[in-house]
């Protein structure tokens, strides 16, 4: 119907009247009247003003062997587009000048409602990854990915990224490199992929910072797969990575798997793991020296550049500034996981 009309905004069903109020504060938001309005436009929010969480979607549909997140939120449910862009809107509108997209699984938007065409600022815009972040990218605030499950429709957003529409930023979890690994986690089972991509990532996008997180000490974990990890790790040159023991959450279903592994030896790999990614995130912070990047002040002497997610990565240290400003700053050293340098 809409295809034959595109002047009709919605369509819903009889007697739908929560599908018709939607339609009506999609196309017509109320104006805000701060004497009626007790929660501001943007809703209440618990980050810094200059930066806000934007949830897509609830609840996962994979069912990797760790994680009992799926049997506690269930299978996924994207939230409309119309919904999450008007929200990501309001924010801005409010101040905010990072947006952090958070979910369970952020590349499966909109997979559990076919991709629905929704509508934003009076046009289509389908509910799925690609679209939802072109149109985040037309805000001309900060864009930040989180949870990207590795799928491969992924690689549609790195040209986003080098274009100036998304952050560079990407934050993938890869868990682990071994084959057999990976099949008893049941994710993805390719390292040898997953490198090619992070090349090809890279050929298109310089700039882009690669953010990811590994599970050592898995049930069976062998030496020769923990060492296949940490050879995986200086292949791929991952900018920021965090790296947690297995532990046997209850009702997970790789507590079932044979071979657990004694609580020192998890120590120990998850030691060894971080130490070569120590090494690794010196030498590319290193490689910042006496260039300048632009940053976001989130209090005085603190900021955090592109690549820099609040609370989980390194910060930019420096002199002065103005909390959600942004400023640029020449970077003068280096340690393993922060810049120092100074405002221009
Ligand atoms: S680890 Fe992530 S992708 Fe896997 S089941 Fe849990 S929430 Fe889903």
């Amino acid at each position: 119907m809409q295809k034959a009309h595109p002047a009709v905004l919605a369509v819903t069903g009889p007697h739908d009247t929560p599908a018709v109020m939607k339609a009506v504060h999609a196309h017509l938001p109320k104006p805000h009247d701060p004497y009626t309005d007790l929660i501001p436009p943007q809703g209440i929010k618990l980050t810094p003003e200059h930066y806000a969480y934007l949830k897509i979607s609830e609840g996962c549909n994979h069912r990797c062997t760790f994680c009992i997140i799926p049997s506690m939120r269930g299978d996924l449910v994207s939230r409309p587009i119309g919904e999450v862009m008007q929200e990501a809107e309001n924010l801005v509108k409010a101040g905010v000048k990072e947006l952090l997209v958070v979910s369970q699984d952020t590349s499966a938007y909109g997979v559990d409602i076919k991709y629905r065409t929704g509508f934003w600022r009076g046009r289509p815009v389908k509910t799925k990854m690609t679209e939802l972040c072109k149109s985040l990218g037309e805000l001309g605030v900060w864009v930040r990915l989180h949870y990207v499950y590795p799928y491969p429709h992924v690689d549609e957003v790195i040209p986003l990224m080098a274009d100036g529409k998304l952050l560079p930023y990407l934050d993938v979890p890869f868990q682990h490199a071994s084959p057999r690994i990976l099949k008893l986690m049941k994710r993805p089972a390719s390292a040898e992929k997953v490198l090619e991509r992070i090349r090809a990532w890279r050929a298109i996008c310089p700039d882009i910072t690669i953010r990811s997180t590994f599970i050592v000490g898995f049930p069976g974990e062998t030496d020769v797969e923990f060492e296949e990890l940490l050879e995986f790790l200086d292949e791929a040159q991952l900018d920021r990575v965090g790296c947690f023991e297995y532990s046997p959450v209850e009702g997970a279903a790789a507590n079932e798997l044979p071979g657990a592994l004694p609580e020192e030896v998890k120590h120990e790999r998850r030691e060894r793991f971080m130490k070569v990614q120590e090494r690794i995130s010196a030498a590319r912070l290193q490689s910042k020296v006496g260039k300048t990047y632009q940053v976001l002040i989130d209090g005085p002497g603190l900021g955090r550049s592109s690549a820099d997610a609040p609370e989980i990565d390194g910060a930019v240290h420096f002199k002065g500034g103005k909390t959600g400003e942004f400023k640029n700053v020449v970077i003068d050293r280096a340690d393993a996981h922060d810049l120092y340098g100074r405002l221009q």
